[in-house]
């Protein structure tokens, strides 16, 4: 029997600032996300069939929105269409086009369901595709060419020259084009030119997804059944905090709560009887700190599971998968 050799590099649009426009000639800012189709992003690189290294570009629409709005419904779209792609063998990688804000929550949702035999590399741009010196075409440009790197695996994130991986990212900045960090771990490496340099000289290790298992059973479900997403929601421990929200989410049937907590994850003294009251409804508590760097360091006597170095919106999307598990 003969093996399929892999020759595809599949691009899935998301929309975007990267394929935002703005009626206004030369804005970078005042622009609506989400206007320009994948196969236009595409057709307006040339360049891009020489990053492609003798890859064929598919282009694939999932959505197009302004990722300030990604939805539920639309994270499943791209999870089954991500999970089609890959089982492919004609499929090499995945490019996905998306908007910054709430990339490195797509990226780490992917992270955690997806097989990391394949590198699935995230996009996107701060600058609409209109504007005087458009950043998105070289972000568009840098993806394709890592995801053809023949050592690329599993879920990067590049822009304005930088690779980042699905735990660190991070946007960082409202305007600025290099707007994502992975903090104190660092970058995973960068696109030069033509060429990628892995950050200590090598890529990172493919990391098999953490809900496996439970991606396998929800990609096994019929596309059009909506999952069932837990309602997990995000409250903050900060000055003058009180239990008044955390009651209200419980009475209002939540399943699960993060807490961006202070520091090495402390808790407002008046927050913690409503965490409290939560729990014994049933309620999943995960704490999470607020600080921007660095990873919490877990008290043996905690009282409460901490989110192991996760940023709160990060551990909130391992709450949900957690809970989605039989
Ligand atoms: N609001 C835009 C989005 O996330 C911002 C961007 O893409 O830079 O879609």
């Amino acid at each position: 029997m003969q093996v399929q050799q892999a020759n595809k590099i599949v691009v899935l649009g998301t929309g975007g600032t990267i394929a935002g426009t703005s009626p206004v000639a030369g804005a970078n800012v005042g622009y609506v996300a989400g206007q320009l189709g994948v196969d236009q992003l595409l057709a307006s690189v040339p360049a891009l069939a020489q990053a492609a290294a003798g890859f064929e570009l598919v282009a694939e629409q999932v959505a197009n929105v302004d990722s300030k709005d990604m939805s539920h419904a639309i994270w499943q779209a791209l999870v089954q269409r991500c999970w089609a792609r890959l089982q492919d063998p004609a499929v090499a990688a995945l490019v996905i086009t998306h908007g910054t804000d709430t990339l490195e929550e797509t990226a780490w949702l992917l992270h955690a369901l997806l097989p990391a035999d394949k590198p699935v590399v995230l996009t996107s741009s701060m600058r609409p595709a209109t504007a005087l010196a458009p950043d998105g075409p070289q972000n568009l440009l840098d993806a394709v060419r890592l995801a053809a790197h023949p050592q690329a695996r599993g879920v990067l994130a590049v822009a304005a020259g930088v690779l980042h991986g699905a735990r660190a990212v991070r946007k960082v900045h409202p305007l600025r084009l290099d707007a994502f960090s992975s903090g104190d771990e660092g970058p995973l490496g960068w696109v030069e030119d033509e060429r990628v340099r892995w950050a200590h000289g090598a890529p990172p290790a493919a990391r098999p997804a953490v809900f496996a298992d439970l991606a396998m059973r929800l990609a096994a479900a019929p596309a059009e059944q909506p999952w069932r997403w837990p309602r997990v929601e995000l409250v903050a421990s900060h000055a003058g905090s009180d239990g008044v929200v955390v009651d209200a989410l419980v009475a209002h049937g939540v399943h699960g709560l993060v807490v961006a907590a202070t520091g090495n994850g402390t808790l407002h003294e008046a927050l913690q009887p409503a965490l409290e009251r939560a729990l014994d409804a049933g309620v999943a508590v995960r704490i999470a700190s607020r600080c921007p760097l660095g990873r919490m360091v877990s008290l043996q006597d905690a009282r409460w599971r901490d989110a192991q170095g996760l940023s709160p919106v990060k551990a909130r999307i391992s709450l949900m998968l957690e809970l989605m598990q039989p």
